[in-house]
């Protein structure tokens, strides 16, 4: 029973979400293989993970999880970089708006990221988490549209690649909806078929 007092919000256009992109399966695979990727490189050796926030939250949970099964034991923290401007075109400007508690002196990072398309937002973070002594810092991003780059930056832990399309779903918003979607879809344009 809904509360008189509680306000609904308006229905999102769920028929504006197209066919997976990435299938819940497709993404489960990946991201063990991922996970595997991750636990032969850092060799045993202690890590923080960062997740971003909002975006990689869905992600990194599948994630961390997997690392575990690995016999991974790590911390977790988040950030939130906020890049001016809403919509699917983001700005050039990159600030954090929450940053991590956990202290990072001469800690190894792992960060994680649902998608790269600039590049300023991990470069930032990753420049940020090693002004703030991070030992190293490492990048792990499900989705990166390479073709989209501004700034120098290869993360070192990428799921797929795909080339430049505005995709939702797996913790990726329009507008704050669509990230629970347990796929990865692009959106179709107004009117589209
Ligand atoms: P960058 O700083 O690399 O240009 O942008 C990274 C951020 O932009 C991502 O963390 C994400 O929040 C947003 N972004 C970039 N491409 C997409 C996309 O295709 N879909 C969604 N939902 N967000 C995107
Ligand atoms: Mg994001």
């Amino acid at each position: 029973m809904i509360p008189d007092n509680f306000s609904t919000p308006t229905p999102e256009p769920a028929d504006r979400v197209g066919r997976p992109m990435f299938s819940e399966l497709q993404i489960q695979r990946r991201t063990s293989q991922l996970a595997r990727e991750i636990a032969d490189d850092f060799d045993g050796r202690e890590m923080v993970v960062i997740a971003v926030l909002k975006g990689a939250f869905v992600f990194a949970a599948d994630l961390i999880r997997r690392l575990n099964k690995l016999g991974a034991k790590p911390m977790i923290d988040f950030i939130h970089a906020a890049s001016y401007g809403s919509g699917t075109v983001s700005s050039g400007k990159v600030a954090i708006s929450h940053d991590v508690t956990i202290p990072l002196v001469g800690r190894d990072v792992l960060l994680i990221d649902d998608i790269i398309d600039s590049g300023r937002t991990l470069a930032k973070i990753r420049d940020h988490l090693l002004e703030k002594g991070a030992a190293s810092v490492k990048c792990c991003a499900l989705l990166d549209k390479p073709s989209r780059r501004e700034v120098n930056f290869t993360p070192e832990f990428v799921g797929f690649r795909i080339p430049d399309r505005f995709v939702v779903g797996y913790g990726l918003d329009y507008d704050e909806r669509y990230r629970y979607l347990p796929y990865i879809t692009d959106l179709k344009a107004e009117g589209d078929p």
